[in-house]
This record gives structure tokens, sequence and C-alpha cells, in this order.
């Protein structure tokens, strides 16, 4: 796409959404900033926070039926969103969908419901396995999509089935095996797939021995990660055989700053703004990649997600 696309459907879209789905939360030109832990990011055309899985499909098939552009996104943890925005249709998993039930030793989850909730029902209903997302920040359904962990766990360990829509709004069910679980790669991300609902199987466990655990390592994230800072964690993915933060730090990047953007000086991992654009951070991240490149031999892949356009260049 280029920095001028306009999306011509959008106002049709935005019609016919709101008489199909009268009360759908609905934002035209959101501020995609308010929207990612990173505080980044231009104007969605039009933003969505569906409230159950039927005004999800309804969204996925009528920007399908008008060819609108549909982005998905969760509670923005994993994103950095262009200065430009995001043309077309954003539909955001979160708040709206997040209800969590559990049977025996089986906890479903609807996508929008946070991984640090999840893990708490985990607990409260003495079932093992689900510590690890505790503080992780996001949505499961974000979680399952790029198989989310921390400290030795992971959503592939815990998450049997994953119900979700293609773009066309038709229902899909990913079981265990189909979702071909990977570092932070799941099935979905082929498949372009909506999640709504993510079912676990948790082993039994001891309440207070869980809710202990995740106190713990709550501790130990806020001792290690700069957590007072706007971030989308990690910025790149742990290259094999290394780790992405010693590389940087090695480099002598930790706490190197371009425009607004930084390395943390508390963990090189995590890249921050520090009251910068997503160019500034773009080009922390190229410069990064680059020097860890010609110094390291190593090249450095990004493992938050890029979307949307640059800001419209500006006359002089
Ligand atoms: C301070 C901090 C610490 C972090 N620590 C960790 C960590 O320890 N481990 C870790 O793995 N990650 C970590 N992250 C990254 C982030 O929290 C995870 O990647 C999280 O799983 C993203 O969830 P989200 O709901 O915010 O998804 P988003 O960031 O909104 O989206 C991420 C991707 O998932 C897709 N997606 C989201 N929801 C859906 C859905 N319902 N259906 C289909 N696709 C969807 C989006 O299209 C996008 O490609 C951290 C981030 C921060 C800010």
């Amino acid at each position: 796409m280029t920095t001028q696309t306009v999306v011509r459907q959008m106002p049709e879209l935005e019609d016919a959404l709101k008489r199909r789905a009268p009360g759908l939360p609905l934002e035209a030109g959101a501020l995609m900033a308010r929207y990612t832990t990173l505080h980044l990011g231009g104007p969605a055309d039009l933003l969505a926070t569906p409230r159950h899985p039927e005004e999800l499909q309804l969204l996925l098939e009528e920007a399908h039926r008008l060819g609108a552009p549909l982005t998905l996104m969760g509670q923005g943890s994993n994103l950095l969103v262009r200065d430009g925005g995001i043309r077309g249709l954003v539909v955001r998993v979160a708040s709206g969908m997040r209800g969590i039930t559990v049977h025996g030793d089986t906890l479903v989850a609807q996508a929008g419901a946070t991984m640090t909730s999840a893990a708490m029902a985990a607990a409260e209903n003495s079932l093992a396995g689900l510590s690890f997302a505790s503080g992780i920040p996001g949505t499961v359904g974000g979680g399952a999509y790029m198989n989310a962990g921390a400290y030795g766990g992971e959503m592939s360990q815990v998450v049997v089935r994953v119900d979700a829509f293609d773009r066309q709004g038709q229902a899909l069910t990913f079981t265990r095996p189909e979702l071909a679980f990977g570092y932070r790669h799941s099935a979905l991300q082929q498949r372009d797939a909506a999640v709504y609902r993510v079912v676990f199987q948790l082993p039994g466990g001891d309440r207070e021995e869980l809710l202990q655990e995740m106190v713990e390592l709550n501790r130990r994230r806020a001792e290690k990660q700069p957590l007072n800072f706007p971030s989308a964690g990690s910025t790149f993915k742990r290259p094999a055989g290394y780790y992405a933060a010693a590389l940087i730090d090695e480099c002598g990047l930790r706490g190197y700053a371009l425009g607004g953007a930084q390395v943390s000086e508390k963990h090189a991992g995590f890249l921050l703004n520090r009251g910068g654009t997503a160019a500034d951070f773009l080009a922390l991240m190229a410069h990064v990649q680059r020097v860890v490149w010609e110094q390291k031999g190593v090249r450095l892949e990004p493992e938050v997600r890029i979307l949307g356009e640059d800001a419209p260049v500006k006359p002089v």
C-alpha cells in the first residue's frame, strides 16, 4: 500500500455494521497509539470491538463482502503500528469478549480474556500449568496466535483446541496437532484465523501454591523488565543458540537512543518508546539489527508484528 491509500468501501462498511449490529462499539479514526502498549501508531480508519463471537463473525463477513482490508488485534502488546495508521477495519478482540468458564480440568476462555485472568481463574480452580501466563500482557487469542510463553511455560503445552473464523466468517476448529505450535509461532498465522475461543486442558494443582508461584513470577518480571516505560516486550525473537538481549548488550547498545526510541538500560532486549514516533522505533530496530549483524554475524528477527502505513510526507 502507498501512504495515500484510501479505502473507498469504509462509509458503506460503517453503515452496514451500524445496521446489522446496533450497539457494536465502533470508532472512526481511532488513534492506534491508544490501543497499543508501545503507545505508537496513527489512526485506524475504523476500529471495532466485538462483544461476542457472532459480532466478530459479522465483521469478517461484511469486510469480506465489501472487499475492505481487515486487521485483527488483541490488546496490542506485541504490535508496532506505523505513524500513518491502518487503512480499513481494525477488529480488536479484547475487552468485549473476555468470559472464562471452568469445568473439571478444562478451562474455556473467550479470545479477549487476558492471559493474567486465565492464569488466575486456573489457580482459583486448583488447576496448574497456566502460572507462566500471569504477567504476560495481552489476550489468550493473541497468546495462542503467538504461542506466547515465559519462564519455561508456553501456550503449546496447555492449549488443546482453538475455535476461530476464517476471513470469510466461516467457522474453523484447530486441535492441538493442527495448531502446529513452534517458537512464537502457530498455524493460526498461516491461516489468517480470527480466534474467538481457546480451550485449555490443565493438570490439578494446589490453589495456594499456584497463587504464590504467580506472585513470584511477577516479582521476577518486575525485577528484570522495564515495566514503567511503553514497550512491546522483547522486540526481537531469540536467535537459535543466542539471547537477543545479550547480543545487543555485548554490542554496546544498552541504553542507546535514536530520536525518541531507546534500548532499555534494564533489559537490552526491550526497545522502549521514550516519547518518539513509530519511525524512530523502526530506525532504532534497524540500527540494532545492523550492528548485531556486523559485530556478531547474527540476524535478529522482529518478534513484534509491524502493521500499517508510514505517515504521509508533509510538503515543505
Ligand atoms: C511488558 C511486556 C512483556 C511481555 N512479555 C512477554 C512474555 O514474557 N512472553 C511472550 O510470549 N510475550 C510477551 N510479550 C508480548 C505480548 O504480550 C504477547 O505476544 C501477547 O501474546 C500478545 O497478545 P495481544 O492480545 O496483545 O496481541 P496483539 O499484540 O494485539 O497481536 C499480536 C498478534 O496476534 C494476532 N491476534 C491477536 N488477537 C487475535 C485473535 N483473536 N485472533 C487472531 N489473531 C489475533 C494479531 O493479528 C497480531 O498478529 C510482552 C509484551 C510486553 C508489553
